[in-house]
């Protein structure tokens, strides 16, 4: 079998695989394993940062802490933090920790209070699992920004749901689906105080999953190598490179970001034309910039809509800081212009340096994490459920936790699962 893609969903499928006494392949573009996961020392220090993902769960991402389990690692829990900074309708807060309510008045809390039970009610009546199926599914189908003007709230009230939305569903609310938000709020026991904070990340960063499980996999995965274009007839699955190299294989599963699917051919015109349905790619678009300043407040966390909708420091390295905000206002970051960012929400402060990974850019994904339009998840679903000698995976595509870690897991497992069965007792 052939896993096209070495992120966390196609090295899962390829694990799986392996395990159940398949043969298999892995061909990755890139230089490294891991895709969207990247975790790398910034420049000038010893310090490694996670320029993709980054948080997860211990008690909600439930396959994420599996893994991490059985290759002896774990979840690390981020100390509390010491400064929040939060600028709402121009003036800049000050608060002891990262949740905003505290900083807020009775009147602003009690707007912020209702508006979070309308987003519990609607998360309840959605669903998790079976969101796509629930009866509330077609009326929450809105843009974000659609979804809070219905609750007319005042500047503070949209300010703060935009802002903690954004670490969710990272992109424009003009363009994401409400849908995508209300239901991982579902999966969160439908509590969005979850906003304010789930503060776990990986212990020793996210590319040692990956890592891990490359160890394992050894020779089976070939770095550097593109495919171009899959092609399926009744007998097996041909797969082509853009070296102009041909693979046979029985099955193959593809586990590359839906934002990329259209650059790959595929000869089937069924699976062209769910490609095709998908409407391009989806809203995930968000800048991860870390930079380095020689004053930040200790363990710093701020929020400013729409300029810099999440800073936090570093779990270990007090010059560091990330900052996530939309590519259309960070533009081409530079030290001058990211420090001017933060000046408006941490006035004296200083950037030295800056790295980050251009996501947008990045050819091999071409966009973040999964942030749904209206509409997407039929278009999503069709992708996931095509049934053949080709087989779709990854995080854009699960049922569960969908463009998180977790959702890559759940299914890279489910893909080689599927594969496994429909080759009864081949092994190729
Ligand atoms: C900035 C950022 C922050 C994030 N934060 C979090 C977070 O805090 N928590 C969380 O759980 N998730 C987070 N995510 C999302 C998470 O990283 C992804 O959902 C998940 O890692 C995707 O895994 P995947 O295997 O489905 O896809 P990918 O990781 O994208 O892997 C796909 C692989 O396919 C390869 N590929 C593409 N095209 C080809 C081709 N033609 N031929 C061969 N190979 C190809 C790519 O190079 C890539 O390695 C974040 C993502 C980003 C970018």
């Amino acid at each position: 079998m052939v896993v096209i893609g070495a992120g966390l969903g196609g090295l899962i499928a390829a694990r799986d695989l392996a395990d159940a006494g398949h043969e298999v392949t892995v061909l990755e573009a890139r230089d490294r394993v891991g895709g969207r996961i990247y975790t790398t020392t910034f420049p000038g220090t010893s310090t490694e940062v996670d320029l993709g993902a980054e948080w997860g769960s211990p008690d909600h991402h439930l396959a994420l802490g599996a893994e991490l389990g059985r290759y002896g690692l774990s979840f690390e829990e981020v100390d509390e933090t010491e400064s929040g900074v939060w600028r709402l309708d121009g003036q800049i807060r000050n608060t002891g920790g990262a949740d905003a309510r505290v900083c807020l008045s009775e009147r602003e809390r009690a707007e912020l209070d209702g508006a979070l039970d309308v987003l519990a009610a609607d998360a309840r009546a959605l669903g998790f699992e079976g969101a796509d199926d629930s009866p509330a599914a077609d009326r929450l189908d809105i843009t974000f920004t659609e979804y809070v003007e219905s609750l007319n709230l005042s500047r503070i009230g949209n300010e703060l749901l935009y802002s903690t939305a954004f670490s969710f569903a990272g992109g424009d609310p003009d363009e994401y689906g409400a849908w995508m938000l209300v239901r991982e709020i579902a999966g969160y026991d439908s509590e969005p105080e979850v906003l304010f904070g789930d503060d776990y990340r990986i212990s020793g960063g996210s590319s040692s999953l990956p890592r891990a499980i490359a160890a394992e996999l050894g020779d089976r995965i070939r770095l550097g190598v593109q495919v171009s274009s899959v092609r399926d007839d009744d007998e097996a699955v041909s797969v082509s490179t853009s070296d102009g190299e041909e693979l046979r294989a029985a099955a193959v599963i593809v586990a590359v970001p839906i934002n990329v699917l259209g650059e790959l051919e595929f000869a089937n015109s069924e699976i062209s034309s769910r490609i095709k349905a998908l409407g391009g790619s989806h809203a995930g678009a968000a800048s991860k910039v870390w930079a380095r300043s020689p004053n930040l407040p200790p363990e710093v966390f701020g929020m400013a809509w729409p300029e810099l909708p999440e800073i936090y420091c570093h779990p270990t390295d007090p010059d560091l800081v990330a900052a996530f905000g939309m590519p259309q206002v960070f533009g081409e970051p530079s030290t001058q212009s990211m420090q001017q960012l933060f000046r408006g929400l941490i006035p004296d402060v200083e950037v030295e340096a800056i790295f980050e990974h251009d996501w947008s850019n990045d050819p091999l994904a071409r966009g973040t994490w999964l942030a749904g339009r209206p509409g997407q998840r039929h278009h999503t679903a069709a992708l996931r459920e095509w049934q053949g000698r080709v087989l779709f995976a990854g995080a854009d595509l699960d049922t569960g936790w969908a463009g998180w870690m977790d959702g890559a897991i759940t299914s890279g497992g489910r893909a080689a699962g599927k594969a496994g069965l429909a080759m009864g007792g081949s092994r190729g």
